[in-house]
């Protein structure tokens, strides 16, 4: 790419940025002027009681419960907006409540697995269809037996790793996954790619 379309590229780039910040600022607004509606509401209800209190007659009454479902549908809406903040963030949030990357497939502080995204390739099924094809004990098939072997050494090796962390030493986490080598955030406590316990 030349050093133009270099130049090109990085501006639309930072423009689709910008155009996304404009987007998460003006839904950020809404949010904030929707809790303004909250508190308003809050309020509103702290004045009626008092005034019940005042008045001896403290009951809730259906002014009341019209501000229950009033807050109740604004705080429906705020959640509503916070999903469009994340999604154009690359965000999402887990049942927890971890707010973890779009792409996560596993929640790293419960394990929760998310729904598939749409990608069919799953390398796992390569793999299976090889260690189910026949070996050959033949002479000439030596150098196949060979990597087999190494591995299943390999495979050991891994198990090995895995049960280290029962040994009570407090060490910083592996950097990747023990079960599938992919990178793990510091803290997380179930693979983000697998699943895997850590
Ligand atoms: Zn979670
Ligand atoms: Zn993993």
């Amino acid at each position: 790419m030349s050093f133009f379309n270099k130049l090109k590229q990085g501006m639309s780039d930072a423009g689709a940025k910008a155009k996304t910040m404009m987007e998460v600022n003006k839904l950020r607004q809404q949010v904030s002027s929707k809790q303004q509606d909250i508190n308003t509401l809050y309020q509103k209800m702290g004045q009626h009681l008092y005034k019940q209190y005042e008045e001896q007659q403290l009951a809730i009454d259906e002014e009341i419960l019209a501000s229950c479902a009033d807050i109740l549908r604004i705080d429906q809406e705020i959640a509503e907006l916070e999903v469009e903040i994340r999604a154009l963030n690359g965000e999402k949030k887990c049942i927890c409540g971890q707010v973890v990357p779009i792409e996560t497939r596993f929640c790293p502080a419960c394990g929760h697995q998310f729904p598939e995204l749409p990608k069919p390739i799953e390398p796992s099924v390569d793999a299976e269809v090889v260690e189910q094809e026949p070996i050959p004990e033949e002479e000439g098939e030596i150098k196949e037996g060979v990597e087999i072997k190494e591995a299943e050494e390999m495979i050991t090796e891994d198990m090995k790793a895995e049960e280290m962390p029962e040994v009570e030493i407090i060490e910083p986490q592996p950097i990747v996954c023990p079960a599938c080598n992919q990178p793990i955030k510091a803290g997380a406590k179930f693979c983000g790619h697998c699943g895997h316990a850590l």
